[in-house]
């Protein structure tokens, strides 16, 4: 794994990240600058920049666990939509280079943004994350 790469760090148990779910395949956490409550990024284990370096099978196994905490996400949090994004490339204004899927419970008359600004008080984002959680099958 690149060194410097905080997704790998987070999957290692390196770094920290409050996560919701993972399995063999992939982790999902919530996202430390969140644009909205409930914000998730979904990352698959193996180190890939974007869509244009990641193998199908931890690409699969991504979107599948991002279907999964989405539904938990709405079962959770009720938002009236909910927006999954991904970036590559600097252009599509991704920063961090290990592939990863954004989920975002959106609402009515929020203005859309791509980055937060504030970083997110722990102790919620830690109640945030097993909030989702208890929404999973287990
Ligand atoms: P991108 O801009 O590449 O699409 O998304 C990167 C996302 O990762 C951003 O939403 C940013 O807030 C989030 N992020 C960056 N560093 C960390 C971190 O150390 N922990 C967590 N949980 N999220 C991070
Ligand atoms: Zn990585």
């Amino acid at each position: 794994m690149p060194d410097n790469c905080i997704f790998c760090q987070i999957v290692a148990e390196q770094a920290p990240a409050h996560r919701v779910i993972e399995d063999d395949l992939a982790v999902a956490f919530c996202d430390i600058f969140p644009i909205a409550t409930g914000h998730t990024l979904v990352i698959p284990r193996q180190h890939a920049a974007n869509v244009f370096e990641i193998d199908e099978e931890p690409m699969r196994a991504t979107a599948a666990l991002a279907r999964r905490v989405s539904h938990a996400l709405r079962d959770a949090l009720a938002p009236d939509g909910l927006a999954v994004y991904q970036a590559n490339g600097a252009a599509a204004g991704q920063t961090v280079w290990h592939y990863h899927v954004h989920l975002i419970p959106r609402n009515d008359g929020e203005p859309l943004a791509f980055h937060g600004r504030t970083r997110a008080d722990d102790a919620e984002l830690a109640a945030m994350a097993k909030r989702i959680a208890g929404h999973l099958p287990g």
